[in-house]
């Protein structure tokens, strides 16, 4: 998949054939600087490491991006990996290019975790240097992106790494700054690593279906052509196929299939004036019948990244639908390079007023994110904001005054209240929809006007339950704040009884002591320094329990360890007692050690034998695992398998590995996880691999289980999922 690498020559007939003017002689210098510094080292690749810079170079000047930016493109790597310094750029190159190549050196620093609290943080970070100098992230874009292309040449687990930190921290923000290409570009390939099966199984529909498909676009855009250009001139019609992420979202998270999607191929029309668009529309609406609510007027109300188009989809021949999309070609450049668009147009403007406004309104957006980061002090929230406040699809409402007010997709009259001002939202008691009462959990649609009902009396608040039904971290963040002042008693109240319900759920019984113990190594981090602290955390909404309770397992259990033969001791004293819960009985023999063989993993209700082990009491298979003897007799030693059964009822837990055999198709790894989720069960290792020369793949997933009646369910629930054909256990 690599491309052919670019070379300096490359760069310069790029630049000869922009439209811009640049400062050919400044990045020729840059280039043997960075060429001599960068010396003999390599990338891994094999190929010499000043191929990197050079197509970094190279993509900032498809981007439209200035000199300055070109240069510091070239110069990016040699401050971080080479002896040069910080103050040899700033004398060679001068103070602003010194600056952006230290910003992209200082970016690209910042670690990636996968844990959000920590992605967080590296995001304010990120955000903070963006928000001294734009460029810099479009440059660090221009890196990423030869990186994600030669990424078959690092090691497995860091492509996963490197391809999920496109995913989750550059796209959302090359989003966010209208710089579609960028973001489709790291999309694609992330998840090229990520989910290699559905991205192939989408490359393999797009191929079968698209010979057909394109003949159709082709044909309607004839048609189109022909009604159009008589009337206006200059138009210019493509088609357009939909990213493989795309397609991978909707199936995925709209649970379409590939053939409802109606925008895998669209066309695009682009004419010169706004008011071409419109007339277009006009057409179109003309020749075929409009689906209703899937037009869209982006141009009167632009998306928040600056997307300016019109949409509509319509029913074509044969009652095939498709989509198409009307804009100007200045619309056009800042949908393929949004913020990028600034430097491309900047030159030759006789009035950069316009742009420069437009430019301010997107980096008002870093600095409201920064703002009200630094309000809540949770950084946490700054990466569900993120994630949130960048959904592509929103609604716009209005309030009775006629103000517009802006909010995600699936966004409750309540998100609408908070949005307002939390006063608004805290004192709600009900809402009005075109004047007509609604529920609390009415998700508002573009076009209403929304009244919201308050209330006078002191002391009535929001209710815990709003946490469930709105959408925007925002007013997540107001409920919680609220809970969090008016009602710590009552928190602790509520977080403790979560807790302990919690806790009692998993069979983990430990002293007071214990307790305080743990909740305070695992609150340190969530800054609760007592118990109270974390019960009223917990209680308010602050501390997602179910999302701490794999760490507060992992203490329990380090504390757990030491006495592990304990267990075992109970275990065989229960025996003895008769109680047995739990265990198993050994044939003439009390109180013996008994541990569980690893090889068959057996479950209560399998058949069972012991086994003497030397000095590790009995070790326990099943009758039919492959380490059993078929004859005793014919072994040495036959004494020492000894007949074994269950005793009693089963109270412990036990592994077990599941393979599950599976046709190959997109978000069915999804389906079993969730499923066993569900089924409350614990999964301590999944893994999938496709099966070469076949449509079908192995899921093998290893999990908590307590006897075999519980196995059988979860089988029973798992063969339900769609494209599950068989599942083993061994
Ligand atoms: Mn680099």
């Amino acid at each position: 998949m690599a491309e052919p690498s670019k070379t300096y020559a490359d760069l310069v007939r790029m630049i000869m054939s922009s439209d811009k003017e640049y400062d050919l002689a400044m990045i020729e210098k840059a280039y043997h600087y960075a060429d001599e510094a960068h010396g003999h080292q390599i990338r891994k690749s094999g190929e010499p490491y000043i191929i990197h810079p050079v197509a970094v170079a190279c993509r900032l000047v498809e981007f439209g991006m200035d000199t300055q930016s070109v240069v510091a493109g070239l110069l990016h790597d040699v401050i971080e990996d080479t002896e040069c310094t910080y103050e040899d750029v700033a004398k060679l190159f001068g103070k602003e290019i010194a600056n952006l190549t230290d910003g992209v050196t200082k970016l690209g620093k910042i670690p990636f975790s996968s844990r959000e609290e920590q992605q967080a943080e590296n995001l304010r970070k990120m955000l903070m240097a963006m928000s001294e100098d734009i460029r810099v992230i479009i440059i660090k874009f221009a890196d990423r992106m030869h990186n994600l292309s030669t990424l078959e040449y690092v090691a497995p687990q860091k492509q996963r790494d490197k391809a999920l930190e496109c995913l989750e921290v550059y796209a959302p923000i090359a989003h966010r700054l209208g710089m579609r290409n960028v973001k489709e570009y790291m999309e694609d390939v992330s998840l090229r690593y990520l989910d290699p099966v559905a991205y192939q199984e989408i490359e393999e529909d797009l191929e079968a279906v698209s010979s057909s498909r394109k003949q159709f676009v082709e044909h309607t855009m004839e048609m189109i052509r022909e009604r159009i250009e008589p009337s206006i001139p200059g138009v210019y019609l493509a088609g357009r196929v939909k990213s493989i992420n795309g397609i991978y979202k909707k199936m995925f998270l709209q649970g379409k299939t590939f053939e409802q999607i109606y925008d895998v191929f669209a066309l695009r029309v682009i004419v010169n004036s706004i008011i071409d668009c419109y007339n277009v529309l006009g057409i179109i609406h003309d020749m075929y019948t409009p689906i209703p609510n899937r037009f869209k007027d982006y141009i009167s109300t632009p998306k928040p990244n600056m997307y300016q188009s019109l949409h509509t989809t319509v029913i074509g021949k044969e009652g095939i639908p498709f989509e198409v999309q009307i804009r100007t070609w200045e619309m056009h450049h800042t949908a393929e390079y949004g913020i990028a668009a600034h430097w491309k147009y900047k030159l030759g403007m006789a009035s950069g007023n316009e742009k420069k406004d437009s430019l301010e309104d997107r980096l008002q957006w870093i600095r409201n994110m920064l703002d009200n980061q630094s309000e809540t002090g949770d950084v946490t929230d700054l990466v569900s904001s993120i994630k949130t406040d960048l959904a592509p699809e929103e609604v716009f409402v209005f309030t009775p005054k006629g103000d517009v007010i802006d909010l995600p997709m699936g966004s409750t009259v309540i998100d609408f209240a908070y949005a307002i001002h939390s006063a608004v939202g805290n004192r709600m008691i009900g809402a009005k929809v075109d004047q007509k009462m609604v529920p609390l959990d009415y998700k508002v649609k573009t076009g209403e006007i929304i009244e919201i009902m308050t209330t006078k009396e002191v002391g009535r608040g929001p209710n815990r339950d709003w946490l469930s039904l709105v959408r925007t971290s925002e007013a997540r963040n107001k409920i919680r704040a609220w809970f969090k002042k008016e009602k710590r008693e009552e928190n602790i109240v509520e977080g403790r009884a979560e807790v302990e319900r919690e806790f009692k759920r998993n069979n983990m019984v430990m002293t007071d002591e214990l307790m305080k113990y743990i909740l305070e190594s695992v609150g340190r981090r969530h800054s609760c320094s007592t118990p109270d602290d974390f019960y009223a955390a917990v209680g308010y909404g602050g501390i997602l329990l179910w999302k701490l309770m794999p760490r507060v397992k992992e203490e329990y259990q380090k504390i757990q360890k030491p006495a592990e033969p304990v267990t075992i001791q109970q275990q065989s004293q229960q025996i003895t007692n008769k109680k047995a819960a739990g265990g198993v009985l050994v044939e003439g023999m009390d109180n013996c050690l008994i541990k569980f063989s690893r090889c068959c993993n057996p479950l209560p209700g399998d058949e069972i034998i012991g086994f003497i082990t030397r000095g590790f009491g009995v070790s326990i298979h099943k009758c039919d695992c492959t380490n059993v003897p078929k004859d005793l007799a014919s072994i040495p030693e036959p004494e020492r398998w000894v007949r074994a059964h269950w005793a009693g009822e089963v109270k412990e837990e036990f592994k077990s590995t599941l393979h599950i055999l599976v046709s190959n198709r997109a978000g069915i790894l999804a389906d079993i996880t969730m499923q066993l989720m569900n089924m409350r069960i614990f999964i301590h290792a999944l893994n999938a691999h496709e099966i070469k020369k076949s449509e079908n793949a192995m899921i093998s997933a290893t999990i908590t289980i307590n006897g075999l009646t519980h196995l059988q369910q979860v089988i029973d629930r798992l063969m339900k999922i769609r494209g599950v054909l068989s599942i083993d256990r061994s």
